[in-house]
């Protein structure tokens, strides 16, 4: 079984009438079954409404399947007892970092975590350092987090997550209030947290230039997963992917038009190097 495993799930949410009574459901997730193994960078793309904030919701316990099952470090997260060490498993990062802090100086935010775990105070300093120096935010330990740009912000709410020693981090579109500056912050510092202390992510985007690096691309659509592989595979299909209406790459899509042309360059080009690599053969060929 892998760090997080879903089995089957339906969620419903309950629309209410005036007395209070159960009018209708909305089916937000619908059958989803995922293994995701420790250490995994694992990306979610759909379109609004799809089920990713739903699915999410459930890998830390804010939610609990109206049918199926999730398992996080095997813990079953519908079991009351098992909520503790679920959240502290599965840290949770959302989109407006606002939000997310508390505390009035960095440090102290991002000490707030693991202070509520009952960590000693020595250990909470070492754990506050480490977090912050794993963001690149250790300079910025005695300001104030409204001082902060948006992306730095994000950065203090990823320290005070990491603090806590999770080992999984679910980014639920992170940088979608940031700048373009801000977004590659956050994605270096998330890939840099995956791949140095590998920390298993789960990162919601609508930004397709953020999962390229993934290890996995899953594509929700209408509470389905509907497509799931390589960021290769996936940006294959450029059709189906706006079918579920979502954009490709900008690069993926010029390498899409060209190959259309009859130009012959392979499927799912992903960055701007492999074009130029590509287009650079072909000229060598005439
Ligand atoms: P996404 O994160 O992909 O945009 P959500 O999980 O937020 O999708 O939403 C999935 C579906 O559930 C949508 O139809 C949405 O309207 C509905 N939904 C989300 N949150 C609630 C809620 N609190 N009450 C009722 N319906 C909700
Ligand atoms: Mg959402």
């Amino acid at each position: 079984m892998g760090i997080i495993k879903i089995k089957d799930l339906i969620y419903e949410y309950a629309k209410h009438d005036e007395e209070g009574n159960v009018e209708s459901t909305i089916r937000a997730v619908d059958q989803v079954s995922l293994d995701i193994k420790k250490g995994e960078f694992i990306a979610v793309l759909g379109h609004n409404g799809s089920g990713k904030s739903t699915m999410a919701k459930h890998i830390n316990a804010i939610l609990t399947p109206t049918e199926g099952t999730v398992w996080v470090a095997g813990k079953d997260t519908a079991k009351e007892e098992n909520i503790w060490d679920i959240r502290q498993n599965a840290g949770m990062v959302f989109q407006n970092p606002d939000n997310q802090i508390i505390g009035t100086i960095v440090e102290e935010d991002v000490g707030f975590g693991p202070e509520n775990m009952g960590i000693p105070t020595e250990d909470i300093w070492k754990r506050v350092d480490n977090a912050l120096r794993a963001v690149g935010m250790i300079a910025y330990r005695k300001h104030s987090p409204n001082k902060l740009s948006g992306g730095q912000k994000q950065r203090v709410a990823i320290a005070g997550v990491v603090a806590m020693k999770p080992q999984c981090i679910v980014l639920d579109e992170p940088t979608a209030m940031l700048d373009p500056m801000g977004r590659k912050e956050v994605i270096a510092t998330v890939r840099e947290l995956n791949e140095k202390e590998n920390v298993t992510v789960i990162l919601i985007t609508h930004y397709m230039e953020e999962v390229i690096y993934a290890d996995k691309v899953i594509v929700m659509d209408n509470g389905k997963v509907v497509m799931q592989g390589f960021p290769k595979e996936i940006f294959s299909n450029v059709e189906k992917l706006k079918s579920y209406r979502l954009d490709v790459p900008q690069v993926t899509e010029l390498a899409y038009e060209l190959k259309k042309e009859g130009l012959p360059l392979t499927d799912g080009i992903l960055t701007i190097d492999e074009l130029v690599d590509e287009l650079c053969q072909l000229r060598l060929k005439i």
